[in-house]
């Protein structure tokens, strides 16, 4: 017997041996790049959502501010819960950033308040197959109205997407920019799945102002923008099949 516990310690040693140069590199891996080490764990997280619907802002940050006191954080969290019904209604698994009025940056633990908040927008996005931020803008030129799509810069799938609800939302408002614009900054690049940003109208131009006051509007802009979203995952759909044989 004791001739074969030679055998079975070095066999041990060698395991252990293994386990500590891991367990060694692991940890020089994460003295060298913490924060490549914390962007994969967001990235990992599992997909449990059909689509992330993320009104912008919320909480201590009100947006865009039109005049009368009028918070952008309120008009996108009725019109994002309106999505929300919609969506439901035609079998999706909604996931919402924020339902009430509040920001998301308790779910990141570092850096200023509206870093944390873009952050934790980052990491809901990442458990859906789809997001779509929806934003009301504003600019000094009182004069800029109508809707804006934004979609992550040389993304195919994304500017498709972005053209989809851009051509529904046509139907309930006014353009800013006939075409979806890419682009390559905020939340977009940090998202996994195709992400649109949607400014849905100026709280600065009192054209647009008097329409986002009035609850028929949200309501329109609501279901266009799901009309869109919902053409999108059709043609997503019938893309895969295709691929499927
Ligand atoms: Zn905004």
């Amino acid at each position: 017997m004791s001739q074969w516990n030679i055998f079975i310690i070095p066999k041990r040693l060698i395991l252990y041996l293994f386990l500590a140069l891991g367990l060694l590199v692991t940890l020089s891996i994460y003295h060298a790049y913490p924060l490549g080490i914390s962007t994969i764990s967001l990235l990992n997280q599992d997909i449990v959502y059909d689509i992330m619907l993320d009104p912008g802002h919320g909480g201590i940050d009100p947006g865009a501010i039109g005049a009368g006191d009028i918070y952008e954080k309120d008009y996108v969290l009725d019109i994002v819960l309106q999505m929300a019904e919609i969506l439901r209604s035609h079998g999706l698994n909604v996931g919402l950033t924020r339902d009430t009025d509040r920001d998301v940056s308790h779910l990141v633990s570092e850096g200023t308040r509206h870093r944390r908040d873009l952050l934790g927008r980052f990491k809901l996005m990442n458990q859906a197959h789809l997001g779509i931020s929806v934003h009301t803008n504003a600019s000094k030129d009182p004069k800029q109205s109508g809707a804006i799509v934004f979609y992550m810069k040389d993304q195919y799938i994304d500017e498709i997407y972005a053209r989809l609800v851009l051509e529904e939302l046509e139907k309930v408002q006014i353009l800013n920019e006939p075409k979806p614009i890419p682009r390559n900054t905020l939340l977009l690049p940090k998202a996994k799945p195709p992400v649109l940003l949607v400014e849905v109208g100026f709280m600065s131009n009192s054209t647009d102002l008097a329409k986002l006051g009035d609850p028929q509007f949200r309501s329109n802009v609501a279901r266009a923008i799901c009309d869109g979203v919902l053409r999108f995952i059709d043609w997503r759909q019938a893309e895969q099949s295709e691929l499927t044989p």
